[in-house]
């Protein structure tokens, strides 16, 4: 539902405001030696486990959920002209990365526990409709320290050419209300469905009230890793992946490449300030 790419359009416009982002996010938030921005100099950390990377200073959290360990360096961009910013993926130097699971329409006890026993906090993009049989189920996810985003009401995949501004913002605050009613939070980050977006939809996102619209450059797929770009994960990634019948063999794709590329897996919200 989720497998199509951004057009090459909308992908150019997003890696230049990143760019331009980029430049006054570093001048804004560098932190020389602050004692609590962690060792990412000393190598990455053997394990996901936040048990296990002794270096980084946690951060106060509620009880269940996971730490941020390290110091962002990136700053969300603001609200411009009306627009939400689009992110693909966050520049930092810090050896983090960011899973995030959409639509919600294989609800298994198996997906609670595989993120549970591995301490993965993840961004869970969902889609109303998809969930609306069984919206408690995922209250378990957010007991792990994970947390519940906007993924529109009705998964439409062609919103943004099929409707104007008004039906597209009509389906994206049913979802910020079904997640209040739910889960008692507001989102604060929207993913377009199938991944594409336009102006009009960045105007609805930041009307919504939310922060920003979240896709992606890597994904675990059918089992395996995908990249749109080399051909491992890099720090600063956000993954994607779905509630699919394959969930155990996809997030064991992503475990694989998170392990090997000496990342931590870090909620995105808390990352960028906004969970
Ligand atoms: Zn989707």
């Amino acid at each position: 539902m989720c497998d199509d790419h951004p057009s090459t359009a909308s992908r150019r416009t997003a890696l230049g405001f990143l760019g331009a982002s980029l430049v006054t996010g570093v001048g804004a938030c560098a932190v020389p030696g602050n004692q609590s921005a962690g060792s990412p100099t000393a190598g990455p950390s053997p394990s996901s486990s936040a048990s296990t990377a002794m270096s980084p200073t946690p951060s106060p959290a509620a009880p269940g959920r996971l730490r941020n360990p390290f110091e962002p360096d990136f700053k969300l961009p603001p609200i411009q002209g009306g627009l939400a910013p689009v992110i693909t993926k966050i520049p930092t130097k810090h050896p983090v990365v960011f899973l995030t699971i959409d639509d919600g329409a294989v609800k298994s006890p198996e997906s609670v526990r595989l993120l549970k026993e591995n301490d993965y906090p993840a961004t869970l993009f969902l889609t109303s409709n998809t969930v609306r049989d069984n919206p408690a189920f995922f209250k378990a996810f957010m007991e792990q320290g994970s947390l519940v985003e906007n993924h529109t009401v009705s998964h439409n995949v062609n919103m943004t050419t099929q409707w104007g501004y008004q039906r597209q913002l009509d389906d994206i605050t049913g979802m910020q209300d079904f997640a209040v009613q739910q889960y008692g939070r507001k989102p604060t980050l929207f993913r377009p469905p199938g991944g594409s977006y336009s102006t009009a939809m960045r105007q609805a996102v930041a009307a919504a009230g939310l922060k920003a619209i979240i896709t992606w450059e890597a994904k675990a797929n059918a089992g395996r890793m995908d990249y749109q770009y080399g051909h491992s994960l890099r720090p600063g990634d956000i993954v994607l992946m779905h509630f699919r019948p394959e969930f155990a063999a996809d997030f064991e794709a992503f475990r694989s490449a998170q392990v090997a590329a000496g990342l931590e897996v870090v909620l995105l919200e808390d990352f960028l300030g906004v969970a």
